[in-house]
Formats: structure tokens, C-alpha cells, sequence
């Protein structure tokens, strides 16, 4: 069953179109990473492709090879950057699935030994924590 058109009044698409702000940690051709307003755990940041698609369902199979480095990369660089015991990679599918917004993403959690994460869009970050975490991992790209 279709689970509708993508909708490009979606929050990530304003990202993408600079129309509102991120804290931006990747940018490729074809890929943006930023983190997430409401981390489950310091660090969490999201993986999305440019080319519009609700999700993994809709998704051009090329746009998930360029995706998916990306992914490993950031997760190599959170788990250095944050000092994780481990990193959580999560992406869901339609609301049914805990879906909130409907641009194609991969959350990146860095996780620790006997820790739950918090729980998924919880509460907003402050922006200042958000922008220093960002040049955290930034920084361990750039190692
Ligand atoms: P989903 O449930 O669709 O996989 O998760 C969407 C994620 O986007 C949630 O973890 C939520 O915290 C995050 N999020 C929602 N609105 C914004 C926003 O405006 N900016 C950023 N950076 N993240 C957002």
C-alpha cells in the first residue's frame, strides 16, 4: 500500500532550502548532516539525502549507496567525538513505524555501557550545547 506523496513543506526540506536553520556537521553533493534538536544522547545527529523521498521505502537505490557511507563516517566520527561505547543507527518508516518526519533520514546515537537513551523526540536541546557538539564532531572529521 502507498503511503502517500512526499511533501516538500517537510521540515528537513526547509533545512535543505536553507530556509531554516541546522547545525550543520556534513555536507556532500548529495548528502547534509546535522544534529538532532532532540537528542536521544549527546551527539545524535541526522544523515539525509538532498533528492526528496519519504523514506526508505520511496528511495532511489543509488541515493542509498551515496547515503550510506556517509552514515558510516559520521558514526566512526560521533563514537570518536562523544567517546561512545557504541552507536545506535535507527530510520523508520511511515508513522506506524515512530516516523515523525517525512524526508529520508538516518539518526546516529551514540550510546554507553548500562545507559538507555533518552526517549525519541523528546526535549529540545539548547542551541548553544547543539552548536558545540556539532564542532565536536566536526572537529573529528577533520582528524
Ligand atoms: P523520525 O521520527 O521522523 O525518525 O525523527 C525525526 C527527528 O527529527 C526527531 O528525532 C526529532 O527530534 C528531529 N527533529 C524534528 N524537528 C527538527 C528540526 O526542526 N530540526 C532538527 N535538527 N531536528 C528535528
Amino acid at each position: 500500500m502507498s503511503s502517500g506523496a512526499y511533501d516538500s513543506t517537510n521540515i528537513f526540506a526547509k533545512i535543505l532550502r536553507g530556509e531554516i536553520p541546522c547545525h550543520r556537521v556534513y555536507e556532500d553533493d548529495d548528502t547534509l548532516a546535522f544534529m538532532d534538536v532532540m537528542p536521544q544522547s549527546p551527539g545524535h545527529l541526522l544523515v539525509i539525502p538532498k533528492e526528496a523521498s519519504r523514506n526508505l521505502l520511496d528511495a532511489d537505490p543509488a541515493v542509498l549507496s551515496r547515503l550510506m557511507p556517509v552514515v558510516q563516517k559520521l558514526a566512526r566520527a560521533a563514537k570518536d567525538a562523544f567517546e561512545a561505547d557504541g552507536i545506535t543507527v535507527t530510520q523508520f518508516n511511515e508513522a506506524a513505524a515512530g516516523q515523525t518526519v517525512f524526508h529520508l533520514h538516518v539518526h546516529i546515537i551514540p550510546r554507553y555501557e548500562g545507559q538507555a537513551p533518552k526517549p525519541h523526540s523528546g526535549q529540545m536541546e539548547d542551541n548553544e550545547v547543539l552548536a558545540a557538539q556539532a564542532e565536536k564532531i566536526i572537529g573529528e572529521l577533520g582528524n
